[in-house]
This record gives structure tokens, sequence and C-alpha cells, in this order.
């Protein structure tokens, strides 16, 4: 594995290789469904991992990263933002209406919005800061009524709303089913965003990202595969 390593350079810390490993399986998966290498982003999901995970993180070369809380991200990240100025910052947990201001001034793009109440309080907030949020639509392909995302029936109501609201709607996102094949769940997000005419779909996790970019991802949200188990 060490050979055929994007980093050769990255120590042996364990983190190192583990990143080197998920690169080469992204780097096959795109191999393996005729798609150019370099075509799908790799989000390393930080949350709850302890300082030294993310500096090994940050030593591989990694830039783009995930997190699920507002409040927890802005103790993680607040510092280390100005060190790198090619950061991008991916909020992928639900995001509350009076944490938007927060959200904004911290992430990059927002892969969370499933609700009109959220669009409208985006819209507000990008306003006052002078840009327009960067978006994802989360779609709650299963239909879990615990889960957060639109349902798909109303997701294309809420994209065109997003996009009258000036919102930046770059593509959708979406968490299958634990215990069902995601294959199903990824083309139908597949067709959603083709339907849009949306570029980014954010979809695989540790579990399923290859089949995932089988499916056309161009962004898999990694955890667990790259710092090992999180802590209950
Ligand atoms: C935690 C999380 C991930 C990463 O999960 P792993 O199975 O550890 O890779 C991806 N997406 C979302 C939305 C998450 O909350």
């Amino acid at each position: 594995m060490a050979i055929s390593s994007p980093f050769p350079a990255a120590s042996s810390s364990p983190i190192a290789a583990r990143f080197a490993a998920v690169q080469a399986d992204i780097a096959a998966a795109c191999r393996a469904a005729g798609r150019e290498p370099g075509s799908v982003a790799l989000t390393a999901v930080t949350k709850t991992q302890p300082s030294e995970a993310i500096d090994a993180a940050l030593a591989t070369g990694q830039r783009v990263f995930g997190e699920n809380r507002v409040q927890e991200a802005m103790g993680r990240w607040t510092d280390r933002r100005p060190l790198h100025a090619d950061l991008e910052l991916r909020l992928i947990g639900p995001l509350q209406t009076n944490k938007v201001r927060e959200a904004l001034a911290l992430f990059d793009v927002i892969e969370t919005l499933d609700r009109e109440k959220l669009a409208q309080a985006l819209a507000t907030a990008g306003q006052a800061r002078g840009v327009a949020p960067r978006v994802l639509i989360q779609v709650n392909t299963g239909a879990e009524p615990q889960k957060a995302g639109v349902s798909i029936a109303e997701a294309p109501a809420l994209i065109t709303r997003a996009r009258v609201l000036e919102l930046s709607v770059e593509g959708v996102m979406c968490i299958p089913p634990a215990d069902e094949d995601p294959a199903p769940h990824f083309g139908l997000l597949a067709r959603m965003a083709a339907e849009h005419g949306l570029e980014v779909l954010s979809m695989g996790m540790s579990g399923d990202y290859p089949a995932a970019i089988a499916a056309g991802a161009t962004h898999v949200r990694v955890g667990s595969a790259l710092f090992g188990p999180r802590d209950a």
C-alpha cells in the first residue's frame, strides 16, 4: 500500500497510512467507473477527533474537512483556519436557524439545507456578509422519520426556493438508511442532481464510498476509515 501512496513523504503515523489507503481506494473506484482520478473530493470527517488527529491529517496535505456541529467545529478550526489558506470546511450535520451566522463565518459550504426556514435564514445572513452562501440540499432518500433532509417529493420546490433566494445551490447530499443497500439511494440522488442541473453529489461514507463513486459521487465524506473508530 505504501508504495502506491499519493503521499510518499507522509510519516509512518497510522493516520497518514489510512489516508493513503483511502486515497488509493478512491483512485481505484474512479478507474473502475471510468472516471477521472481526481474527480472525487475526499471530505475528511473530523467530528469528535482530538487535535493530534487533525494535525496529522493536515500534515498529509488533506485540506477538505467535514464537521457535524457548529460549536464543536469552532473549537477545532477557528485557530487553524488562518494557518491554511486553502482549507475548505463543510458542515455536514443539522443546522439550527439560530446558528446560521456562526456557521457562515466558519464554513465554506453548508451541505444540510433541508427546509425553507433555513434557506431564508441563510439568505438573510448571507446578505449581511455580502456573500451568496454555498449550499447542498440534503435529501432524506430513505424517508426515515428520525433523519434530517427534505423528502424526495419536496426537494424540487426547496431547490427552486433556494435559487430564488440567491443561495448558491451547488448540489445534493444524502445519508442512506444504515440497514439498506445504499446503491439505489445513490442512484436516486444522482438522477435528482442531473434533473436540476446540479454538479455536486455528496454521498458515500466509510462503509460505502466505492459504491457512491460508482454512482457518480463528487464528494465522499469519510471519518472512521481515516481516523479509526470514534468513541461512542
Ligand atoms: C459521521 C458522518 C460521516 C462519516 O462517517 P464514517 O462512517 O465514520 O465515515 C459522513 N457523513 C455524515 C453526515 C456524518 O455525520
